[in-house]
């Protein structure tokens, strides 16, 4: 199995054959950088460890090129530190026992513009082999222009598939911008009380993005303790670790709905809400 770019890469923890890895995905993640995988789409990561029926697959789809670097990393040249990047997701896939590792190798400006059909076509090749029962990507709202061109690209490449061979949920998960601000309706609740042990190891096999000083690994397990705390103010915690999801499922089933439209619905949502409230007290 080969993908477009010179520099994609496949891993297969458990050394399965990768189309018989790839068809036995239920569970599909495809993000931006090496770790998104384990921010965004950590409730598939969990619901299919240990499972023994349901198998995550992960998809990169950049080269990590332009990642910081500080810290031990400081003299790394740009192309080491790819290196050192793929094999930090590689090391996450062996761990969170992954049934697949896809990096895909394009760089950011590649995704966005020139060679967005490339990616899209190869994600078309993962959809189709995997049909997934669920799939992760970036939340359009995300304030990182690579997450969103990513998710753009998933819509396409969903949208090119016959409607019975497209994912049976799609969610868009939190990474850059948070999902606090969703209505209560509109909130996917991702719980992710299964191993809560495996979110520092997962996250903590990327030194280098840890070593600057930016503590990944507190800062979502803060987030999800904060998430379910602060879900309801009436009830008590029915679980202590949330991520919150956009259902994106309708624009995977439906052509023709904007994508632009069905975003900004979200964000209008918001604004009623808000004003609603002021209103009633001024
Ligand atoms: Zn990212």
């Amino acid at each position: 199995m080969r993908f477009r770019h010179h520099k994609q890469d496949i891993f297969i923890p458990d050394n399965r054959d990768p189309l018989a890895a790839l068809e036995r995905v239920t569970h599909l993640g495809i993000v931006s950088h090496q770790d998104d995988l384990e921010i965004a789409a950590y409730h598939g990561i969990t619901e299919c460890f240990h499972s023994g029926d349901k198998w995550f697959g992960g998809v990169v789809v950049t080269d990590g090129a332009g990642s910081p670097r500080k810290g031990p990393y400081a003299d790394y040249t740009d192309e080491e530190m790819q290196q050192v990047r793929l094999m930090e997701q590689r090391k996450a896939a062996f761990v969170g026992e992954y049934s697949i590792m896809i990096q895909l190798g394009y760089a950011s400006e590649e995704v966005k513009f020139s060679k967005r059909q490339d990616c899209a076509a190869d994600l078309v090749t993962i959809l189709e082999t995997t049909q997934p029962e669920v799939l992760y990507v970036h939340n359009p709202c995300d304030r990182h222009d690579t997450h969103v061109a990513t998710f753009l690209r998933c819509i396409e490449a969903i949208r090119a598939l016959p409607k019975d061979k497209r994912p049976r949920a799609v969610y868009g998960c939190e990474v850059w911008r948070k999902l606090d601000w969703l209505l209560t309706d509109d909130k996917v609740m991702l719980w992710v009380d299964k191993y809560p042990h495996l979110l520092r190891p997962l996250l903590g096999v990327f030194d280098s993005q840890i070593s600057g000083g930016k503590r990944y690994d507190l800062a979502e397990e803060g987030l999800r303790h904060a998430n379910a705390t602060y879900f309801d103010s009436h009830t008590t915690d029915k679980t202590s670790l949330l991520t919150f999801a956009m259902d994106l499922t309708p624009l995977a089933m439906d052509d023709a709905m904007c994508v632009e439209e069905y975003t900004l619905g979200y964000v209008r949502r918001l604004e009623d809400d808000v004003r609603k409230r002021v209103r009633a007290y001024s």
